[in-house]
């Protein structure tokens, strides 16, 4: 199984394409490491 993200609203599909806006998705990881210079997160 591929889940992939839609880049424009966030939303998780298995699809090439978000239902939501049609644009086209990327691969969604699971691991967070690419996130990491993005945003400062100190929770
Ligand atoms: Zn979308």
């Amino acid at each position: 199984m591929k889940l992939k993200k839609c880049p424009s609203c966030s939303t998780y599909t298995l699809k090439d394409t978000c239902p939501k806006c049609k644009k086209q998705t990327k691969s969604a990881h699971y691991k967070f490491v690419k996130v990491k210079d993005v945003s400062q997160n100190n929770n």
